[in-house]
């Protein structure tokens, strides 16, 4: 079975020569070595004034939104992994939905202010499979409405924006380690943000409120291990190769689809060096992409249907928005494989399998042709 997904990992020695060093020191937690290393390195790689490595990309957003005291309304992205909404719901704060875009797939900027109230205090927005949102009009937007911005950048790890780094956009940036993720630490995750005096209290709030023994706010245990510091540690020198790994699948899928236009790809703005974190194409219904994904299963490929559903119609959520265009694209975007363990064969193996399906598709729609 060709996985949609595998996670890189560093060679077993290189592991097991930090994971020994473990058994002599035994600070296996609580900011030992490898965490405060590993912060350096992903700040000087990121090119950030601060990264903390906390427990997971979810527990980030979270520590975010409570950092930047907010409580009431936030506007946020209905096309992004279930995690977006659920931290603002847990943070006991309200999720406001805008409608995407449909070429970059992230929160469309000029629907924002349609649906700022008195209660709206931010927006947290996700750089979707790591294609920047337009930060320079949603900066525009939070300043002449006094609001918060926190990235989801889950996805952005590495991505540059005009030569600097996408997650210096906003007031606090968020990303995921998590293995199904470009760079990991096993589970993981990490919080950038500019300003210093949100750096102290984000640094409080992953260890229960507390800063050098002193209880100085209400907080919660975020931290990470000294065992995921290490997996990090190993993965970040290899994390260059990977991206260019996949880059190069990413231009042999590309060289197969850019001649069908039934196969829409996202767009990625210009000034952008991206990071070739995921490969979604955009088909033209949901039964060609039911067909599409049945018949790669068969043929021992796995797909994923990435966003699926459109955040905006959860079940559980009390009140319901439309967002007719991240609920189109959601039901025909599908991610195709992409990992250093496959090859350009592989690669080419599954685009043309894609193509004769859409062939077949178009004949039987127009059967002259
Ligand atoms: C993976 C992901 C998260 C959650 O990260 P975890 O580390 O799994 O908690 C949040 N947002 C997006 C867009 C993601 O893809």
């Amino acid at each position: 079975m060709i996985k949609v997904s595998q996670p890189f990992l560093p060679p077993k020695e290189e592991y097991n020569e930090y994971i020994s060093k473990l058994w002599e020191t035994k600070w296996l937690t609580n900011n030992g070595d490898y965490v405060t290393t590993l912060e350096t390195q992903l700040r000087n790689y990121l090119g950030v004034p601060a990264c903390l490595f906390v427990s997971n990309g979810t527990v980030a957003m979270q520590l975010a939104i409570n950092a930047l005291g907010i409580s009431k309304k936030v506007i946020t992205t209905p096309f992004s992994f279930i995690a977006t909404t659920t931290s603002i719901l847990w943070q006991k704060c309200d999720p406001v939905f805008v409608d995407i875009k449909p070429e970059t797939l992230c929160i469309d900027e000029k629907k924002i202010e349609d649906s700022i109230t008195e209660d709206t205090e931010a927006i947290l927005a996700t750089h979707v499979f790591g294609i920047p949102c337009n930060v320079e009009a949603i900066e525009r937007i939070a300043v002449k409405y006094s609001l918060k911005v926190i990235y989801d950048a889950a996805h952005a790890f590495g991505v540059t924006y005009n030569e600097q780094s996408l997650l210096q956009y906003g007031d606090i940036s968020t990303i995921s380690f998590h293995s199904t993720k470009l760079f990991h630490t096993i589970e993981g995750g990490g919080v950038s943000c500019n300003n210093t005096s949100f750096q102290k209290e984000l640094y409080a709030l992953r260890q229960f409120g507390m800063i050098e023994g002193e209880h100085v706010m209400p907080g919660i245990n975020a931290k990470n291990s000294e065992f995921h510091a290490a997996m990090g540690l190993c993965n970040l020198n290899y994390v260059d190769e990977v991206i260019t790994y996949r880059k190069m699948l990413s231009h042999a899928y590309d060289s197969t689809f850019n001649k069908y236009e039934s196969i829409i790809r996202p767009a990625i703005p210009a000034n952008v060096e991206y990071n070739y974190s995921y490969y979604p194409i955009i088909l033209s219904d949901e039964n060609v992409l039911l067909d599409v994904q049945n018949h790669l299963y068969r043929k021992g490929i796995e797909t994923k249907r990435y966003f699926y559903p459109s955040l905006n119609k959860i079940d559980y959520l009390s009140h319901k928005t439309i967002c007719p265009i991240s609920e189109d694209i959601s039901k025909r975007i599908l991610c195709l494989p992409l990992h250093t363990d496959i090859n350009t064969e592989d690669v080419e193996f599954i685009a043309n399998i894609i193509v004769e399906i859409i062939h077949e598709e178009i004949r039987a729609v127009n059967p002259i042709s």
